[in-house]
């Protein structure tokens, strides 16, 4: 009797700053629901947004995931280090322009034109913020020709999406709560929720273990995988966040958060992942734990 394979997951950081604890608490839960379901961990470099990433950013994250142990199934730091990668973004364009013609055969896509000034003064007459449908200049009818410098946005229909989340338990929400998807910004840049999309379906990712900031762009990611090729939703796992004492996210590396100055400070491996745990609430109390052990709590 052959055993059904795990899972396959990722951990998908993007080098637009340095690696901080938010980035170890999602990485204890990437693997530790790897482990517990029996599945493999993939490392993918997500430099889809060029004006933001560094490649000094990229070399950064690497060395710290090697200083902290943290070693995916594939590819290693070395084979990132060494060249393109089919797990870097930046290195595989073809691969979304290729995604966008079948997206293109699936569903409307069209240029838009809109600006965050377009957004505003929507905002501004109406009372409230644009919701959709389409955009709020109607672009879908305009027929504008796609260049460059503007927004590419797919009409992924209305309605809901649900999904079995392994964190949350069952969820159901709007697909297009703000309108068409973009799928490539007016900077030329593919957006986050199509690369992670197209990705996702060629690397063989079938569970997506993510902060809970991310849940309300589950519904789109799941009907853009459909509009793509995609039989099977992944399943998500949709985790708590590290919040500051105000309770915003912890989204950048600012003060004494960022990994590799803590490491270069002294600062155990182990009481990292003790704070990164502690910050989630894995444990209830400061003190240091392996990386082993933070795998454990996961569950
Ligand atoms: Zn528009």
């Amino acid at each position: 009797m052959t055993s059904r394979p795990g899972p396959i997951t990722r951990f998908a950081p993007a080098p637009t700053g340095l690696l901080h604890l938010g980035h170890l608490a999602n990485a204890i839960y990437v693997w530790g629901f790897a482990r517990r379901l029996g599945g493999r961990v993939l490392l993918r470099i997500e430099d889809h947004d060029r004006q933001r990433c560094r490649p000094e950013y990229e070399t950064a994250l690497l060395g710290d995931l090697d200083r902290l142990g943290l070693a995916a199934a594939e590819p290693t730091t070395t084979e990132l280090r060494a060249g393109p990668s089919t797990y870097r973004q930046s290195d595989n364009g073809p691969v979304y322009e290729e995604a966008l013609d079948q997206l293109s055969g699936a569903a409307p896509v069209y240029a838009c034109d809109c600006s965050r000034t377009t957004f505003a003064a929507w905002r501004e007459a109406h009372g409230r913020r644009w919701s959709g449908p389409g955009c709020p200049g109607g672009c879908l009818g305009r027929g504008l020709v796609p260049r460059r410098d503007l927004t590419l946005r797919v009409v992924l229909g209305d309605g809901d999406e649900p999904w079995d989340d392994v964190v949350l338990g069952p969820r159901s929400s709007a697909v297009a709560p703000d309108g068409d998807l973009p799928v490539r910004d007016r900077n030329g840049n593919w957006t986050y929720a199509f690369c992670v999309v197209a990705d996702d379906i060629r690397h063989g990712v079938d569970l997506v273990v993510r902060g809970e900031d991310l849940v309300d762009a589950t519904p789109a990611q799941i009907r853009l995988g459909r509009l793509l090729g995609r039989a099977t939703a992944p399943r998500f796992a949709h985790h708590p966040l590290i919040r500051r004492p105000d309770g915003s996210k912890l989204s950048k590396a600012v003060g004494a958060t960022a990994i590799g100055e803590l490491l270069d400070a002294g600062r155990s491996r182990e009481r990292l992942f003790g704070d990164a745990a502690l910050g989630v609430g894995l444990v209830e109390s400061a003190r240091p734990i392996s990386f082993e052990e933070a795998l454990g709590l996961v569950g």
